[in-house]
């Protein structure tokens, strides 16, 4: 037993009534859309693991060789890890479709970027942060999630040279990654935010890219009330820029 509309009692307030309620029901009909498509495209992405999985083992089980079960058995480990980063991203995804946030607390971002830049184990890149702290309110899984896929993208496709800033300013901290890669064309820069989109189809697969990545980074930042974007980089790769609100 919600709340209640008082009844109509002229032609006007009857039309303007209709007028709500087919707006509803074609809100209603796009919410439907858009989960029908996600269930199915993530379907779509969890077959082809398993079916690598499966076609693997057989060929473990019918072969008693041993040097080629190592092998087969690496090929497993590889497409059960891409399984689950698949998975754990879709359950991120419905808990935040769902309206559950992990619980925020401040977070030093320019902490946060130092440790994801040496996680992170590439020689390529530079971070250039102040000195001191930058401050925002988010959960530091929020915030590593986000430090981890841009660097993990920056890593797949730049050239030579990565670099990570944290710039304060204005009561935000923008955090911007550069790389000198291919960069991503102006028609797909929207885009790339959608959930299970790729550019290059093939390319990403062969990368064990899920698709998700980004997604997900834009996830967790709007949610947060920040802002995500993509354009070219001075550098002449991909820049993608991230801003929260400062603390
Ligand atoms: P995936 O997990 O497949 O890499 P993402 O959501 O992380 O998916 O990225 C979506 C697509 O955006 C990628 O498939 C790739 O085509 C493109 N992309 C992401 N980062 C970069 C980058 N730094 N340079 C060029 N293209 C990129």
């Amino acid at each position: 037993a919600g709340e209640r509309l008082p009844l109509p009692d002229s032609d006007d307030e009857l039309r303007s009534l209709a007028g709500a309620l087919n707006g509803l029901l074609a809100r209603r009909d796009e919410a439907t859309e858009r989960l029908r498509k996600f269930t199915g495209d993530a379907a779509h992405e969890l077959r082809s693991p398993v079916a690598s999985i499966r076609v693997q083992a057989e060929v473990a089980v019918a072969n008693p060789d041993p040097e080629l079960s190592q092998e087969v058995l690496g090929e497993i480990v590889r497409e059960s890890e891409r399984l689950s980063t698949l998975v754990d991203g879709l359950l991120t995804l419905a808990r935040s479709d769902a309206g559950e946030l992990p619980t925020a607390q401040p977070v030093d971002l320019v902490a946060a970027a130092e440790a994801a830049v040496s996680r992170s184990a590439s020689t390529h890149v530079t971070l250039q942060a102040p000195t001191g702290s930058a401050w925002v309110q988010a959960a530091p899984t929020e915030v590593d999630l986000v430090l981890d896929n841009l660097l993990r993208n920056a890593k797949l496709y730049a050239r030579a040279q990565i670099t990570v800033s944290v710039l304060p300013a204005g009561g935000f901290v923008r955090l911007i990654v550069d790389d000198d890669g291919p960069g991503i064309a102006p028609e797909h820069r929207e885009k790339v935010f959608d959930r299970f989109y790729r550019v290059q189809d093939d390319r990403a697969r062969q990368t064990g890219g899920s698709g998700l990545g980004l997604a997900l980074v834009a996830e967790v930042v709007r949610r947060r009330g920040g802002t995500v974007m993509v354009t070219g980089s001075p550098d002449g790769g991909a820049r993608f820029q991230i801003r929260w609100k400062s603390l």
